[in-house]
């Protein structure tokens, strides 16, 4: 898919002037790379979660939830490998002074040439890359970017530092004692959730009495010191993670990676999203912890992009936990092995699936935002539609008497006071009905209900399709039930 900036950069308007998405403190300028959730963002933010979070843990019986702190003991990120292996390669334009990711560089350089038809050559780039970024060949990098003539967007020169690994965590300070060595109350803000499930596997193990395999999930936030971030909520420094780890039998980890892959995709899929829109990629340099690994990549506007990794990361971190805190991380398995006894203790192996929530925000935006030309050529008409997923919605249903006087407001209202128990209502007696309708449309709520004059005679109202806008009378006391179908 060709990049269509322009859908791009309508959907962040329309994000901040709906009540979706804010840039962070924006009256002081707002803070690279950092945003808050509005009114209707925060619900659909929520109803995202809840979603995952029901999938993963309701529905799968071997999978329990937990809720880890953010900050964790500093050895943590010794034994799991990010002080020393938690970084990108870097280059910095002398003149401009400006920082890029190596890969971010070389990538954009090479859309440049697709987009001016020098295919093969872009293709070549791609993949002198990769091979030199798995063999962490830095000298190599410098070289694909001075040959090709690469130049920073800022300076328009060709003038590099050395590519330099720069670690992606934020570190600050922890108690009040001061300390001869700073380094000694250095704490790091967690750059992934993962972590706080390692350290709690046995915990839970043993007081959920869990049997392997079995899974622990987490939602929450994580902080990486992104240099290259300017693509909205793609790329944030404060982000969230709705992340799984499932522990299993080392030795069958193929067949649990082939099985989560397929799982994840089912649920994105679930939300009747296109196939089409979706593709695996996998991973050509593995990262320090996995013995395979993919990302599941959906069409963003911006063009395929990852929206949630799936890792086989086998006992690595359990070991190195075991390791570090010297308390042991293993399993005992009564299960009996092919000698007819207990097959005994054992670390477990690991397959994560992570999906960062924000990514998967900016998914469901980009796939719901829809341009309508409804004209005609005497009558120009058009309207933005969020075609959300009924599931997903911020507001299920609007209520609208017709018009603000002979009693409509007040039998309105008590549908409004019947429904909201059930489901997220709006009630709005302002403007014309076609107008109201118009501003349900731009943030994605799928019904509508007006009162009118006839409601008073037979008790029915009008229903309003957001999706077809297609109107049709039914009785009041099936409206609860039309959309409690569409969210169960
Ligand atoms: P990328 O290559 O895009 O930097 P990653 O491979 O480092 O991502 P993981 O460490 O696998 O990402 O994290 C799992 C998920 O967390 C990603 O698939 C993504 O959805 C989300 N994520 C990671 N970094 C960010 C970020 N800076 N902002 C928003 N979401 C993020």
């Amino acid at each position: 898919m060709a990049n269509d900036n322009k859908k791009f950069q309508a959907i962040i308007s329309h994000c901040k002037e709906y009540g979706f998405i804010f840039p962070s403190s924006e009256i002081y300028d707002g803070l690279s790379a950092v945003y808050d959730y509005g009114q209707y963002g925060s619900e659909l933010k929520k109803n995202i979660k809840d979603y995952w979070w029901k999938s993963m843990t309701q529905l799968h019986e071997n999978i329990v939830g937990i809720d880890a702190a953010i900050f964790m003991h500093p050895t943590t990120w010794k034994a799991s490998g990010h002080v020393d292996n938690f970084s990108d390669p870097m280059i910095d334009n002398k003149d401009s002074k400006k920082r890029y990711r190596v890969d971010h560089l070389i990538e954009g350089f090479a859309e440049e040439l697709e987009a001016k038809g020098e295919l093969e050559r872009a293709k070549e780039i791609l993949a002198a890359m990769d091979k030199l970024i798995a063999a962490s060949d830095f000298d190599g990098l410098k070289k694909l970017i001075e040959d090709n003539k690469m130049k920073c967007a800022v300076s328009g020169t060709s003038n590099w530092t050395d590519v330099r690994q720069f670690n992606l965590m934020f570190s600050t300070e922890f108690g009040s004692t001061a300390s001869a060595d700073e380094e000694d109350n250095k704490i790091y803000l967690r750059p992934e959730t993962a972590q706080g499930i390692f350290v709690n596997f046995l915990n839970v193990q043993k007081t959920g009495r869990m049997k392997i395999p079995f899974g622990i999930a987490q939602i929450g936030k994580a902080f990486r010191n992104e240099i290259v971030a300017r693509q909205f909520i793609f790329r944030m420094r404060e982000f969230e993670q709705m992340e799984m780890q499932f522990f299993i039998k080392p030795g069958s980890q193929k067949e649990w990676y082939e099985f989560w892959k397929a799982e994840r995709m089912k649920w994105h899929l679930s939300l009747g999203i296109e196939k089409e829109k979706y593709r695996f990629h996998d991973h050509v340099k593995l990262a320090h912890y996995a013995d395979a690994a993919c990302d599941i990549e959906y069409d963003f506007p911006i063009g395929f992009k990852e929206v949630e990794g799936i890792h086989s990361r086998t006992d690595f971190d359990l070991r190195n936990h075991q390791e570090y805190s010297k308390k042991k991380m293993q399993y005992f398995d009564n299960d009996l092995g092919p000698d007819g006894k207990p097959i005994g203790n054992y670390i477990p192996y690991v397959i994560e699936t992570s999906i960062g929530l924000d990514r998967m925000f900016l998914l469901i935006i980009s796939n719901s935002y829809t341009e309508e030309d409804l004209g005609t050529p005497e009558k120009p008409d058009s309207r933005v539609v969020l075609k959300l997923p009924v599931k997903l919605a911020p507001i299920k249903l609007g209520i609208f008497p017709l018009t603000k006087k002979d009693g409509l407001p007040e039998i309105a209202k008590q549908i409004m006071d019947n429904a909201k128990n059930s489901f997220r209502c709006f009630y709005e007696e302002k403007d014309a009905i076609g107008k109201r309708y118009r501003r349900m449309d731009a943030i994605g709520t799928p019904f509508c209900a007006t009162v009118d004059h006839q409601t008073k005679e037979d008790n029915t109202v009008t229903i309003r399709y957001r999706d077809s806008m297609l109107q049709e009378r039914v009785d009041v006391h099936k409206l609860i039930e039309i959309v409690e179908k569409q969210i169960f």
